[in-house]
């Protein structure tokens, strides 16, 4: 009988913590054809002005994109994690800027 186990290896926090820099695999969920896979973040936010690690944080918006290359026939990959607003000493309040994250399109 197939059986989902929804344990991370350790295994599998190395592949993710080198794909994805700041962000560790917190769980995943897995439905018909769908994957998701929840990233948390490791460390503090940093600063996209200044690069400073900032404490201070305005807000958290939830995103789910898609990761094309991880997707493949018939499955579709998704990564949902909160991005995260600096509210920086230098006056800088932008969302935190992720090495693997492509800008989003709006
Ligand atoms: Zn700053």
């Amino acid at each position: 009988m197939a059986r989902i186990v929804h344990t991370v290896v350790d295994a599998a926090k190395d592949f993710f913590a080198s794909r994805y820099p700041g962000y560790q695999l917190a769980r995943f969920e897995h439905s018909f054809g769908k994957t998701i896979f929840h990233l948390e973040p490791l460390g503090q936010a940093i600063c996209p002005r200044c690069g400073k690690p900032c404490l201070k944080i305005h807000d958290r918006t939830l995103r789910e994109v898609r990761d094309m290359p991880m997707s493949h026939a018939g499955e579709q990959l998704f990564l949902r994690f909160r991005i995260r607003r600096v509210r920086c000493d230098c006056g800088c309040h932008q969302c935190e800027k992720l090495s693997w994250l492509e800008p989003k399109l709006d």
